[in-house]
Order: C-alpha cells, then structure tokens, then sequence
C-alpha cells in the first residue's frame, strides 16, 4: 500500500493495492495454460497426481492490466466490511516497467496448471491480463460463490527499494469473517512455510513480522466466507526481487511453491 514515485493519478498511484476489483463476468475455470509455453507442471512437486481432487481452489491473480487506463473504473469506492476502499488499484511494477498485473496473471496461469494437474477444481478472479478489474468485492464473491475450499490472492509488493522479500496477509477477526480465521491462518502458516522453502525467497525485509502481516483493511479477506490469504511474493522495486519476479522460471518456481502450500492445507501434506 505505498504509493509510486512516477506520477499517475492518485486514484491508481496506490501499488500493491492488494484490493481488487469492479466489473466484468468472470470465467471461472478456464484453462489458461502456461506462459511462453515453456514451463510444464511437474508432476512431482507436490505428491500423486489427484491428491486435490474433489478440491475447489479460487485463484485470484490481483490487480488487471487495462486498470492502469481505467482510473474512473477502479476508483469507484466499494465498502470493504470495515470501511470504504477503492474497487480495484493499478498495482506495482518493477523499474523497468514489468507490471504487478502481470506477474500475478503469469504466476496465476503456472499455479492453474499445477493445481489441476493435481485434480482440482480451479476458479479464477480473472481471465487474461488485459481487462479491467474485477472489484475487489467481486474477488470475494467468486471465492465464495464457488465455496472454495481455499482461496489465494497473488501480488507482489511495491515496496521500499532496500526492502525485499515475501510476505502473507491474513485477515483479523473482526466479526462476519471470524469463522475463517483459523484456517485461513494455517493456510497462511502452510504458504509460508512451503514458499520459503520452494523458493528460497526471504520473508519480508519491510512488511509483517516474520512473513506475516494481518490486514483488516482489504475486502478480498473481510468479505471472504472461505479460508483465504494473500501472497506478496516479492518485491517489485528492489533490484535482486525484480530480476526474480521477471523470470518465467522463477515465476514457476513460485507458482509450484504455492502450490505446495496449498496442497499442504487442503491434503494434509506437510512435511
Ligand atoms: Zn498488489
């Protein structure tokens, strides 16, 4: 939730907005395949293949790469269950001009392939990386609506260029949502523990305590009905996170690495 140096309007200047979105239907459950083509699901990642069956995983990729044009759209104010926000922010981007949407939406294809080549279902916030939103309210709804056994938000930070690393963020007791806090807390504790050692990205530098930071703040937790976190799985402005986040094999790394800790929460897979 910082704000970017370069000028843009105010209403999409907020990075790693870790809200999400407004409009559009979403087509849940399309195969999006992999980027570049380049990098397969693995097999072996996380245990036989049909370990999620019968599993329903929402995957919501943030932020959308047309919302950096739409600061009319995205900015409309949702409420959030605690207060009001924007429906949907630009995200981050690296400073070379690589987007957060993008790295969500390309992290998001890899994650949709290991996740159903392990037997789940997979719902999915959005469909490509060049439209506008969904509101961060209707990023919630799908998870719930599909009653998603788990649901992840992926992002990655816009954060103090000395600063990097991963951090998850888990939502706060704060009355509608108190049922899932348990488990969306061991969700949280099985990413952690699965995207440290899948990746060897350190916890957050800057962000949380100890790769956890709680958030009362985001509707995509306080309306969320089924256990759910977010993952901010690097940090765009510093120079060692972004020659990771912009790698097509890191971005798989980092796809089979949630994977894990989703496989970990949903089959009781830890190690
Ligand atoms: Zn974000």
């Amino acid at each position: 939730m910082r704000r970017i140096a370069w000028a843009l309007p105010a209403v999409v200047a907020l990075v790693c907005g870790c809200g999400a979105g407004s409009a559009g239907p979403q087509a849940a459950g399309q195969s999006p395949g992999h980027p570049r083509g380049s990098v397969t699901a693995s097999p072996a990642r996380s245990g036989p293949t049909g370990i999620l069956r019968g599993k329903v995983v929402a995957v919501d990729p943030g932020h959308n790469g047309g919302n950096f044009h739409a600061a009319s759209v995205i900015g409309k104010l949702i409420w959030n269950g605690q207060e009001t926000e924007t429906c949907d922010t630009a995200g981050a981007e690296t400073d070379g001009g690589y987007t957060e949407a993008r790295f969500n939406w390309d992290v998001a294809r890899y994650l949709t392939a290991d996740l159903r080549a392990e037997g789940a279902t997979v719902v999915l916030t959005r469909t490509g990386n060049t439209g506008v939103g969904p509101c961060v309210t209707q990023r919630a709804a799908i998870g719930n609506q599909a009653r998603a056994d788990a649901a992840i938000s992926i992002h990655a930070d816009g954060g103090p260029p000395g600063g990097r690393g991963f951090a998850i963020l888990e939502p706060v007791a704060d009355g509608p949502d108190d049922a899932i806090i348990g488990p969306s807390v061991t969700l949280g504790a099985d990413l952690r523990s699965a995207f440290a050692s899948g990746t060897g990205e350190p916890v957050s530098s800057y962000d949380g305590t100890d790769g956890v930071k709680f958030r009362d703040d985001l509707a995509g937790l306080n309306l969320s009905r089924v256990p759910k976190v977010f993952i901010e799985c690097a940090n765009m402005r510093n120079a060692t996170d972004a020659a990771l986040v912009t790698s097509p094999q890191w971005q798989a790394k980092a796809a089979r690495a949630i994977a894990a800790g989703l496989t970990a929460f949903l089959a009781g897979t830890r190690s």
